[in-house]
C-alpha cells in the first residue's frame, strides 16, 4: 500500500453492507480520489468496482442544491417552516397516525436516531419505516425468534476459517464483492475448503462453487428442514441443544415431523437427489460450517421461516459462536444495521427495545419526550397502501426512491399523488420520487457528512466528511432537528453535532441494561458513551457489544467479535432457540395468465436505483441497459428472440426490457435487475411489476417471486 497521502481521511464506503474502509481525498482541482483503507478490518485495503469508482459519482452532476417548495427554489427557513407547519396541521386535524416517515439504510446512524426520536417520541406514532424492510426485515425477525434479539453471532473472519461455506440466496460475488474476495483468498490458501451455493439461478457465485443446488424458488424451508432431519438421524445433535427441556424437545420433534427424507426433499425442491445427498453429507461431516444468507432468503412471503430453518441446523449442531461456524446474514445496505440499532423499523422502539410498557417508559423518560408511540407502526408496503387509501396524509421520504424500489410501485405513485404533503430530502434533484414532492430539501452526500454506520458483522465505523456540502445541502440530522424545533419540540433536538447524537444513542443502549445474562439486551455501546471531540474524530472501527469501561479508561478495543459463545444470549436460558417451521408455497403462484416466475436482484456494478452509480461511465458499461434473462427453451416457447425487446407483465404492472438468453436460468423463470428507473430507461421500473405480498411476520415483500407473462413487442 502506498503511504497515506496528505489530506486523506478514513471513511466508509456508502454502498453495500460489507462496509469497507475507504481513504478519500480531494485534489486541488476538486477531484475525489479513493483507495481501500488497509487498516479497516472489513476490507484490509480491498475495494470492489463500485467502491473504486466512488470518485466518479461525487460531483455536482444531478445534485439537489437548494430547497424547493412546489418546484420553486426557496430558502431553508421557508422550506423548513412549510414542512413543520404541514406536519402540525395534519397531526392536529387527523392525529399522529396520519403522518409517515420512510427512511433509508443510506442514512447515517445519527440521522436515523433523530428521525426515529421525532416520530416515536414527539409526534407519538411509530409510522416510521425504512427501506431496510425490503432488505433485511426477515433476518431481523428470525434473529429475534432464535437469539432473543436482532443480532448476527459471527464475523467475516468466520468465512475465512470455515471448511464449508454455504451461500444461500446470496450472489456474494456481485452483491458483497469484497467479502467474496476474502472468501476466495481463503479458498486459495486452503484448497480443501468447500463452497456450496443454493440459488435458483446459476449466478457468477454459483459458477465458481464446488456444488450448486438450483432449487425451485421458495422451497428453501423444505431443503433446510430435510438437512435438520438428516443431522438428527446421523446423531449430529450438539450437547447444548438440551432436549431434556420440554420446550426444546417439543420443538425438535415438531421440526422432524415437518421434515421429509432427502429423496422427498429433492423432489419438493426440484433438485438432483445425488447433489442434495452430497450437500447433506458435506454439511454433516464438516464441523466448521458457515451458512451465509441474504436477499434470496429474506425477500419472501416466508422469509422469516427460511431464516429460522437455516439457523435451526446451526443450533442443532452447536455450530455458532465459535470460529468458522455460524449462520450469517449479510445486509444489503451500508447502514441497515445501524438503522435497526436505533429503531428505524416501525416495529422496534430504539436501542433494540420494543413496545412493552417497560421499554416505552424507559425510552420516554430517557428522551424526556411529551409522548411515546403505543404500538408498532405500519411497515413499508402497508404505509404506502394506507397513503393510497387516504389514511396517511403526509409522508416524509429520506434518501430513498420508493417509486422505483417498492413492489407495486405504481401504487406508490398513486399514494404520493394523493398525499396532502410529500416531503423528500435527498442529495439528487431528479428521481422518480422527487417529482412528487411538495417540499424538496437538499441533503449532504457521501463525503460531505459525518457520522457512523454499522456493517454486517456489527462493526461500527465512522463516515467522515472531506469536502464542503454542495450548494445549500445540509446533513439529514440537521434537517430533521430543525423541523422538530419548528414543530415546537425545541428541547429534544438542540443538537450541535453528530457526536452529540451518537453519544445520546450510546447512553440509551446502556439505560437499565445489565446485559443479556441479567435480563438486559446485547446491544450495548456503553464504552462509546462520553467521547470527546478528539476521541470521536479518531474512533476506530469497533464491533458491538462494547459495554464499558468508557474510552477514558481502557478503551473499547475492537469490541466483541463473536456472540452466542457458551450461551450469553438474551433468551430465557441464555441459549439460542429452535423455532419449528414448515415448508409453504409462495404467496402468489404462476397460473395460465401469468405462467412464469420473475426474480429480481442486483447487477455487479450498480447500486439501488442508479441515482449515483448511473453517473459513472465506467460502472455503466458493464450492463448498459435493463434486460430480462430467460432460458432459451422459454424463449422458444413464447416466441422471443435473443436481444429483442419484450414486455413483462404481472397483475400489478408491466415493463419493457431486452431479452437475453441465459442457460443458467431455470426453465419457467425470468431474472430482471432491480436498478433501472424511468429517468434512465423508460418503462423499466421492475418495482411496477413486483409482487407486493409480504411475509406475515417481517412485512418483507416477495421481490423474488412474481408470477408474470412475457411477450415480444
Ligand atoms: Fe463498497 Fe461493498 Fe464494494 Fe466494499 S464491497 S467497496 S462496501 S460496494
Amino acid at each position: 500500500q502506498p503511504p497515506r497521502q496528505p489530506g486523506e481521511v478514513h471513511t466508509t464506503c456508502p454502498y453495500c453492507g460489507v462496509g469497507c474502509g475507504v481513504l478519500a481525498r480531494m485534489d486541488k482541482d476538486n477531484r475525489v480520489h479513493v483507495r481501500g483503507d488497509p487498516e479497516h478490518p472489513a476490507n484490509f485495503g480491498r475495494l470492489c468496482s463500485k467502491g473504486a469508482a466512488l470518485g466518479e459519482t461525487t460531483g455536482l452532476n444531478g445534485r439537489l442544491l437548494h430547497p424547493r417548495v412546489h418546484g420553486q427554489r426557496t430558502d431553508w427557513d421557508t422550506a423548513l417552516a412549510t414542512v413543520a407547519d404541514g406536519l402540525n396541521r395534519v397531526i392536529r386535524r387527523d392525529g399522529p397516525e396520519a403522518v409517515g416517515f420512510y427512511v433509508s439504510g443510506q442514512l447515517l446512524t445519527e440521522d436515523y436516531y433523530v428521525a426515529n426520536k421525532l416520530m416515536k417520541g414527539y409526534i407519538g406514532s411509530a409510522n416510521i419505516d425504512t427501506n431496510s424492510r425490503l432488505c433485511m426485515a426477515s433476518s431481523v425477525a428470525g434473529h429475534i425468534r432464535a437469539f432473543g434479539e436482532d443480532l448476527v453471532p459471527g464475523c467475516y473472519e468466520d468465512l475465512e476459517r470455515a471448511d464449508l461455506v454455504v451461500l444461500t440466496g446470496s450472489n456474494l460475488a456481485w452483491c458483497h464483492p469484497v467479502l467474496y474476495q476474502r472468501l476466495e483468498a481463503a479458498r486459495a490458501r486452503r484448497p480443501g475448503m468447500r463452497v456450496v451455493v443454493i440459488d435458483p439461478r446459476e449466478t457468477e457465485t454459483a459458477a465458481q462453487a464446488d456444488l450448486h443446488l438450483p432449487l425451485r424458488p421458495g422451497s428453501d424451508v423444505a431443503l433446510w428442514n430435510g438437512l435438520f432431519r438428516r443431522l438428527v438421524e446421523t446423531d449430529q445433535i450438539h450437547r447444548d441443544i438440551r432436549p431434556e427441556t420440554e420446550a426444546a424437545d417439543s420443538n425438535l420433534k415438531r421440526i422432524l415431523h415437518e421434515a421429509g427424507d432427502a429423496d422427498a426433499v429433492a423432489s419438493a425442491c426440484d433438485l438432483n437427489p445425488r447433489a442434495l445427498h452430497l450437500f447433506y453429507d458435506w454439511f454433516a461431516g464438516t464441523e466448521r460450517t458457515v451458512s451465509v444468507y441474504s436477499q434470496g432468503v429474506n425477500q419472501s412471503s416466508q422469509g422469516t421461516d427460511k431464516v429460522n430453518a437455516i439457523i435451526n441446523v446451526h443450533i442443532l449442531t452447536g455450530r455458532l459462536g465459535r470460529p468458522g461456524c455460524g449462520p450469517f446474514s449479510v445486509t444489503g445496505q451500508p447502514n441497515a444495521m445501524g438503522g435497526r440499532e436505533v429503531g428505524g423499523l416501525s416495529n422496534q422502539l430504539a436501542a433494540h427495545m420494543g413496545f412493552s410498557q417497560g421499554d416505552r417508559i424507559r425510552v420516554q423518560r430517557y428522551w424526556d419526550s411529551p409522548r411515546i408511540a403505543r404500538q408498532p407502526g405500519m411497515k413499508a408496503v402497508e404505509l404506502f397502501r394506507a397513503a393510497a387509501q387516504g389514511r396517511v396524509k403526509a409522508l416524509w421520504i429520506m434518501a430513498t426512491n420508493p417509486v422505483v424500489s417498492l413492489p407495486d410501485a405504481d401504487l406508490v405513485k398513486r399514494a404520493l399523488a394523493r398525499c396532502e404533503l410529500v416531503v423528500v430530502s435527498d442529495c439528487i434533484a431528479n428521481t422518480d420520487t422527487t417529482g412528487y414532492a411538495h417540499v424538496l430539501m437538499p441533503a449532504a452526500a457521501w463525503g460531505e457528512k459525518s457520522g457512523t454506520v454499522t456493517n454486517s458483522e456489527r462493526c461500527i465505523s465512522r463516515q467522515r466528511a472531506f469536502r464542503t456540502p454542495a450548494g445549500e445541502a445540509r446533513p439529514d440530522w440537521w434537517i430533521i432537528s430543525q423541523v422538530a424545533r419548528l414543530m415546537g419540540f425545541d428541547r429534544g433536538f438542540a443538537y450541535g453535532s453528530p457526536r452529540e447524537i451518537f453519544d445520546e444513542h450510546a447512553r440509551l443502549t446502556a439505560v437499565h441494561n445489565p446485559g443479556p445474562g441479567m435480563g438486559g439486551r446485547t446491544l450495548h455501546l456503553g464504552a462509546l458513551a462520553g467521547m470527546n471531540a478528539k476521541q470521536w474524530d479518531t474512533l476506530q472501527p469497533v464491533q458491538w457489544p462494547c459495554p464499558g469501561p468508557g474510552l477514558d479508561t481502557a478503551g473499547p478495543g475492537r469490541g466483541t467479535q463473536r456472540l452466542a459463545t457458551n450461551g450469553g444470549l438474551p433468551t430465557e436460558d441464555g441459549h439460542p432457540r429452535l423455532h419449528p417451521v414448515c415448508a409453504e408455497t409462495p404467496g402468489n403462484t404462476p397460473d395460465a395468465r401469468f405462467p412464469l416466475v420473475l426474480n429480481t436482484g442486483r447487477t455487479r456494478d450498480h447500486w439501488h436505483t442508479l441515482t449515483r452509480t448511473g453517473l459513472s461511465v465506467s460502472l455503466s458499461t458493464h450492463q448498459p441497459e435493463p434486460r430480462c434473462d430467460l432460458h432459451p427453451e422459454d424463449a422458444t416457447r413464447f416466441g422471443l428472440a435473443d436481444g429483442h425487446l419484450v414486455r413483462v407483465r404481472s397483475a400489478w404492472g408491466s415493463v419493457l426490457l431486452r431479452a437475453r438468453y441465459q442457460t443458467g436460468q431455470r426453465r419457467g423463470e425470468l431474472f430482471v435487475p432491480m436498478h433501472w428507473n424511468d429517468c434512465y430507461a423508460a418503462q423499466a421500473r421492475i418495482g411496477a411489476v413486483a409482487n407486493p405480498i409480504t411475509d406475515p411476520i417481517s412485512g418483507q415483500p416477495e421481490l423474488k417471486h412474481t408470477p408474470v407473462a412475457v411477450e415480444a413487442v
